[in-house]
């Protein structure tokens, strides 16, 4: 047993890890996939337990408007305009260089999910899309992958831990998720940073939880807002029905010859075109726009001007992004403001 000056010793000396759990916590590892207001706070979590390899998988670069929540960053990893997953890596490898920290600057896609969570113990959702969830449910799910589900938007957020087969998946929770662009999205309706630490901490214990090999229990989807106060706790079960755990339907997963992201030639502009159609009421999507940018609304498209780029936004979910030729970029922004 390590003694009083061990970095681990007021970890090891709680009766729910001990000597044994911190092993498992050294021997373990985490990938987290989007490194913002979720993701960043679970990382610094991670690593100062001690999780032997985190893995952090992010396709954005570090803003200004991200230092309000996203705990690992400040104003010099703005000004030099770093990827999101390496600015977190070298705050982490400061923080503990005892352990490896692999930064991944890339999009998480059907093509290259299973290969990102291969031989990681347990999956944190740091994302800010449900396309992502559910790809990484689908992923999980079909290599027994146990992860942890969390979302945020305004002052209250969501969390649940799944463990394949042996409980809900997200699926069983809610089969489909919200259409394209018909709900509000961090840049639309705000974050409250209070909010976002509290799932990202929820989160963090479940994984520790799931490494240190805990008995499972009951397996609970949490609800809080912590300006109201308010927390709610209930029980969820697998449903047979579910096309994922189910039915063994990786819908998300077998996407992968689906065109999402073509580039306009020579237009310096990229369409996305989301996986599943939808049918948005523009003016629903113009009204919700207009906190961020010019609208202007013709009845078949809307057109929004947010800084350099201007997004074209189709019934149907499809959108074109003019004012880029970069992927990267294209789906960030439609991510950002179409929700998806
Ligand atoms: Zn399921």
């Amino acid at each position: 047993m390590a003694g009083v000056d061990d970095r681990y010793a007021r970890q090891r000396v709680l009766p729910e890890i001990g000597d044994r759990g911190q092993e498992r916590l050294m021997e373990a590892s985490a990938l987290i996939v989007g490194c913002g207001a979720l993701g960043t706070v679970e990382a610094e979590l991670l690593a100062r337990a001690g999780v032997g390899r985190i893995r952090i998988a992010d396709r954005d670069v570090v803003e200004e408007n991200n230092l309000q929540r996203q705990v690992l960053f400040d104003e010099q990893d703005v000004r030099d305009g770093l990827p999101k997953a390496e600015a977190a890596a070298r705050k982490l490898r400061a923080i503990n260089s005892t352990i490896t920290i692999e930064a991944m600057v890339k999009d998480v896609t059907p093509r290259n999910v299973e290969q990102i969570i291969d031989g990681m113990t347990v999956v944190l959702d740091g994302t800010d899309n449900f396309e992502t969830r559910y790809l990484l449910n689908d992923a999980c799910v079909k290599h027994a992958t146990p992860w942890v589900y969390g979302g945020v938007l305004g002052t209250s957020g969501t969390t649940m831990a799944v463990v394949p087969h042996e409980g809900p998946c997200i699926r069983c929770l809610f089969p489909e998720p919200p259409p394209h662009g018909s709900m509000p999205t961090c840049e639309t309706a705000g974050v409250l940073s209070a909010a976002s630490a509290m799932i990202a901490s929820l989160e963090t214990a479940a994984a520790i939880r799931l490494i240190t090999q805990q008995e499972p229990g009951e397996h609970r989807l949490v609800q809080i807002d912590p300006w109201s106060g308010s927390f709610l706790s209930v029980r969820v079960e697998r449903r047979a029905s579910c096309p994922c755990c189910g039915q063994g339907k990786y819908e998300y997963l077998d996407a992968m010859e689906t065109s999402w992201i073509t580039t306009l030639c020579g237009r310096n502009s990229i369409q996305i075109e989301p996986a599943h159609a939808s049918s948005l009421s523009l003016d629903d999507v113009a009204a919700r726009l207009e906190a961020v940018g010019t609208v202007t609304n013709n009845g078949m498209l809307i057109k929004v001007e947010i800084g350099e780029h201007r997004l074209l936004v189709f019934p149907d979910g499809r959108a074109i992004i003019q004012g880029t030729t970069d992927e990267a970029v294209a789906r960030s922004l439609y991510s950002k403001y179409l929700g998806n």
